[in-house]
């Protein structure tokens, strides 16, 4: 199970952030994910509950934007959207072997609290 080893990787970086940053808690984490990283959203949130329990993260959510993939035409010149894992060029119909984006596995932000308003 790929996510299970991803969601233990972001815990990692997560983790070590709220370290950095003195987060008692984390209440949200956003993250970005290509469509070429062929990861599982709901999968992904499910491997993350279970890696986070008794954590800086416990309970946090997590917000996944996908990118889509993205293209450049070596012939054409041409860079554009990469559409049901078609990867021909739209414009000449080069096959096209370039990708400019599509496999982010980015962490956007981390959004929690310092336990500094707890009185
Ligand atoms: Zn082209």
């Amino acid at each position: 199970m790929h996510e299970l080893s991803i969601a233990q990787s972001l815990l990692d970086i997560i983790v070590d952030e709220s370290n950095k940053h003195g987060l008692e808690r984390i209440n949200k984490v956003r993250l970005r994910i290509g469509e070429l990283a062929a990861v599982v959203p709901e999968s992904l949130t499910f491997c993350f509950d279970l890696v986070s329990r008794d954590t800086v993260a416990s309970g946090a959510v997590i917000e996944i934007e996908k990118i889509a993939v993205t293209a450049r035409c070596d012939k054409c010149d041409l860079s554009f959207e990469v559409k049901d894992r078609v990867f021909e060029c739209p414009k000449c119909g080069e096959p096209v072997l370039e990708m400019l984006g599509g496999r982010e596995l980015d962490v956007v932000s981390i959004e929690g609290e310092t336990g500094e308003n707890d009185g």
